[in-house]
């Protein structure tokens, strides 16, 4: 159980790591235009720009970066659909 928790944290850091440490010097304000979501689907505690795109249902959700993407290939669509609830633009 110790061990199932600290692989799980482990696999946490090794996320955030990858997600957060890139930064995106371009500065358009309005680069989260049009997609469904206003923070990244795979880690919304990130908080980084949108700077890659999928078709997903009709219309487009936004990744923080490509390795965000590849994650969210790997889901189904429920899974999906789940994640980007989470993140889903205040109307
Ligand atoms: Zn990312």
């Amino acid at each position: 159980m110790q061990r199932k928790l600290l692989a799980l944290s482990l696999l946490a850091s090794a996320a955030l790591l990858i997600g957060c440490a890139h930064t995106h010097s371009h500065g358009h304000s309005h680069a989260n235009a049009g997609l469904l979501n206003a923070r990244c689907p795979m880690q919304p505690a990130c908080n980084q720009k949108l700077a890659t795109t999928t078709d997903f249902q009709g219309g487009k959700v936004g990744f923080c970066c490509g390795g965000c993407l590849a994650e969210w290939n790997t889901l189904d669509d429920a899974q999906r659909a789940e994640r980007l609830a989470a993140v889903k633009k205040q109307e």
